[in-house]
């Protein structure tokens, strides 16, 4: 038994269970995170093969912007964002569609002629798709504000309803209610509303973007989601070393605020049990480690929770784990290359394929290409590679060994292939390390049941209230990360975290 007794048990060191960690130490609180791998981060984390370092999953960095959460959650742990070297990118990324390229400025002029150049054939269509997008950035800006002046979404508990009333809060939130319809309306009404939803290759586009962001199509990503998926590439960063520097500031803010990290701890159990006529929870590891704490704070997927409880939490998350029974995971290709090409100082590529990649769910893939100046992930003339798309969780999970070889090589060639067939110049350049992951790989990296990644995706087929409260009702054991409110992305869960920490505090813990 871990003799100490801790305020708050943190299970995961994905971005959201760091965040809450580091705020609530912040704020004096004994707390310790448990951790099941050897490295933080988790579908944000990285892997080394000699000199070069790869992302395992998420790549794109957003939300840095004036009020948006991940801002917010740094300033509030007083990490300085000049000292993360995060670029932002004026040029974001590069779309191939049938051979031809299209370039998402984060200038809102130069994107629209972008726009209009690819998608437009008369001037009112010029005009209804510069609305269209005047309309999108106008929720998305509306959205953060609503976001920074609530930061205790979706509701969990009668303080957090209260709370909306507060003088300084309400006007603001009064203006929001015009978007309450936006929640639950496809981005196809607003398609209509401006006349473009007859236009087969925008759509086509914009399905390839949103499923990047919201893991859904245009007629079913609600609009407020849609906005906000579609506009993130206007504050889009790249950050120098990998995406796991964010994971590893939030590891240095917590630890230097008193908190602990327990590495490859893996949580088993999760229990309550009676002291001094007190509830507290009794957590074990793997390892046979036992701890005891006040609050619980989950980081890991609901549908992990079921086999981690007992009782009523079981039933509990068994019943929002059958309501959202999703099978959505990523398969990514790793790979290094040599080459000294500038590719226009891009990072990001989206190409989207004739159609489906074998063994996978969707027609495109996301490319992330190491800056040439990056050598924390690569060595001079040579880059890292990541790339990543959708697939079906169950599919990889029974294949026997030699047919899940085979699946991955035919699905890894196909990507090679459009590569090739849209960047030529990586056809001859010489490459290492190769290497594939499918929901396989990523259930035995993030511990993530069947591989599940992204969350939730975004859906007019529930309605947000649906979603499951980030407190467990009669139990000090709350909820953050991606299958929580507002569901997948870095920014979404540093949001999280923010907002469970607002709503403990307006519970008493402050
Ligand atoms: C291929 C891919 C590409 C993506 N691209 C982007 C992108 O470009 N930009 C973006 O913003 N988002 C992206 N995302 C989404 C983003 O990475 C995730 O939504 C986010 O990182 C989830 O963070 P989390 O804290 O909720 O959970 P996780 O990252 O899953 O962290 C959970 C942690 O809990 C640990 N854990 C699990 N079980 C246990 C246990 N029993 N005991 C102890 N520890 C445990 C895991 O090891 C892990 O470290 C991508 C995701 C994937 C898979």
């Amino acid at each position: 038994m871990d003799n100490d007794f801790y305020d708050f048990i943190i299970i995961g060191a994905g971005l959201a269970g760091l965040a809450s960690a580091a705020l609530l130490a912040k704020d004096g609180y004994r707390v310790k995170v448990l951790e099941a791998h050897t490295a933080s981060g988790g579908c944000a984390s990285y892997f080394k093969r000699k000199n070069f370092t790869f992302d395992v999953g998420a790549t794109t960095l957003s939300g840095l912007g004036e009020g948006q959460p991940l801002k917010i959650l740094l300033e509030k742990l007083n990490i300085n964002l000049e000292s993360l070297k995060f670029q932002k990118k004026n040029l974001a990324m590069r779309i191939f569609q049938d051979g031809t390229e299209i370039n998402r400025y984060a200038n809102f002029d130069l994107w629209i002629d972008e726009l209009s150049k690819h998608f437009c054939n008369s001037a009112e269509e010029r005009n209804n798709m510069k609305l269209f997008w005047e309309k999108l950035y106008k929720i998305e800006s509306d959205s953060w504000k609503l976001l920074e002046s609530n930061s205790n979404l979706l509701p969990a508990t009668v303080a957090d309803y209260l709370s909306f009333l507060k003088p300084k809060r309400i006007l603001k939130n009064l203006n929001a209610i015009k978007y309450i319809p936006s929640l639950f309306r496809s981005l196809k009404k607003l398609l209509v509303e401006y006349k473009l939803e007859q236009n087969s290759k925008f759509i086509e586009f914009l399905d390839e973007q949103l499923i990047i962001s919201t893991q859904s199509y245009v007629d079913k990503s609600p609009e407020l989601m849609s906005a906000l998926g579609l506009t993130y590439a206007s504050e889009l960063y790249y950050p120098y070393g990998g995406i796991h520097k964010l994971s590893l500031a939030l590891e240095n803010a917590l630890e230097n605020y008193g908190a602990e990290i327990q590495f490859k701890s893996e949580v088993t159990e999760i229990e309550t049990i009676k002291m001094n006529r007190e509830k507290i929870f009794f957590i074990k590891d793997k390892q046979d480690r036992e701890y005891l704490s006040n609050y619980v704070i989950s980081n890991i997927p609901l549908w992990n929770m079921v086999n981690l409880c007992s009782g009523k939490t079981r039933d509990f998350f068994k019943s929002y784990a059958n309501k959202f029974e999703y099978n959505t995971s990523a398969f990514a290709l790793y790979f290094a290359v040599e080459t000294e090409e500038d590719f226009d100082e891009l990072n990001y590529f989206q190409i989207i394929c004739p159609e489906l990649i074998p063994n996978c769910s969707a027609k495109s893939f996301f490319v992330t290409l190491s800056p040439k100046d990056d050598h924390e992930k690569a060595i001079p003339g040579w880059r890292s590679v990541t790339i990543s798309t959708h697939t079906d969780a169950n599919f990889w999970l029974n294949l026997d060994s030699e047919t899940y070889k085979k699946k991955k090589n035919e699905t890894q060639n196909y990507i090679f292939d459009q590569l090739f067939a849209n960047i030529p110049s990586l056809r001859e350049a010489e490459k290492e390390f190769i290497s594939s992951s499918s929901s396989k790989s990523f259930e035995f990296f993030t511990r993530r049941k069947s591989g599940l990644v992204g969350g939730i995706p975004h859906s007019t087929d529930y309605n947000i209230l649906d979603l499951m409260p980030k407190k467990v009702p009669g139990e000090k054991l709350f909820m953050v990360g991606d299958t929580v409110f507002p569901g997948q992305g870095l920014v979404a869960t540093a949001y999280s975290a923010l907002s469970l920490r607002e709503t403990l505090k307006l519970n008493g813990v402050d």
